[in-house]
């Protein structure tokens, strides 16, 4: 997959995109990461790349021109067409299905806002699946890139490690869409608090039945709309 991100703050990426598993995707072969600072696109002669708010109000807004001809520009780097994203508290709330099917495209094109955001004649005319990360507001759409990056890189068959497989996780298909279950290791007492029996038991089906029970049990508490949702599937 390559994933391209147009964005004023390319300084940001290097240490989450060259850290962990990102880094090792990439030196994999699976992912190649290209950072396009949109600023390089202006052809105001100041390097201008937002303006004031037509019918007023704070802040600045990013312009139309240097977007539109950052996109056209990185677009024509590469043959295959991209899957335009754009980063953006009014978008779908990011869910592990969209990670998913995300994770299937051969090119991403992220787009970062800053500011108020973006001039809405760029965005209608490039026509980006909006995506947000959450219900509150950043100064900037690269933390939200770095976090869809991170959630589709680690899905992409043979980024992950047998060992380490998305497949259980929370919200994925393997764990019903619902919380995984709790996890403990070594030493079997800690502060005098024992890891529950039933996973020293060597009773494999017992220890499915109590995990199974364990993430029921927390979604409920914490999230139970993702039981109703799954009970209507
Ligand atoms: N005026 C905008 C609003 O109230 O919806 C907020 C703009 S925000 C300060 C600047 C940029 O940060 C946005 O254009 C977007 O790219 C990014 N951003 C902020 N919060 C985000 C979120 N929850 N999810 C995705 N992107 C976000």
């Amino acid at each position: 997959m390559r994933i391209d991100v147009l964005t004023l703050f390319a300084e940001m990426f290097p240490g989450v995109l060259g850290s962990s598993i990102l880094k090792r995707a990439e030196e994999m072969g699976q992912v190649r990461y290209q950072l396009t600072d949109i600023r390089r696109y202006t052809t105001n002669k100041h390097g201008k790349v937002d303006d004031r708010p037509f019918g007023g109000g704070p802040g600045m807004v990013m312009a139309c021109q240097p977007l539109w001809d950052a996109v056209a520009a990185v677009e024509k780097q590469d043959k295959t067409p991209a899957h335009r994203v754009l980063m953006t508290p009014t978008g779908a709330p990011l869910t592990q299905p969209t990670c998913e099917r995300l994770a299937e495209c051969e090119r991403l094109l992220i787009i970062a806002g800053r500011y108020e955001g973006i001039d809405q004649r760029v965005i209608d005319r490039l026509d980006p699946e909006p995506i947000s990360i959450g219900d509150y507001v950043l100064s900037g759409g690269e933390l939200p890139a770095m976090v869809l990056i991170d959630a589709v890189v680690r899905l992409i068959p043979g980024v992950l490690g047998h060992d380490e497989s998305a497949h259980r996780d929370s919200f994925s298909a393997g764990a019903d869409r619902i919380f995984d279950h709790p996890h403990y290791t070594r030493p079997r007492v800690w502060e005098g608090l024992e890891v529950p029996d039933v996973l020293m038991s060597g009773d494999h089906t017992a220890i499915e039945q109590w995990r199974k029970q364990q993430a029921e049990q927390a979604t409920r508490r914490r999230r139970p709309d993702l039981l109703n949702e799954s009970d209507s599937v």
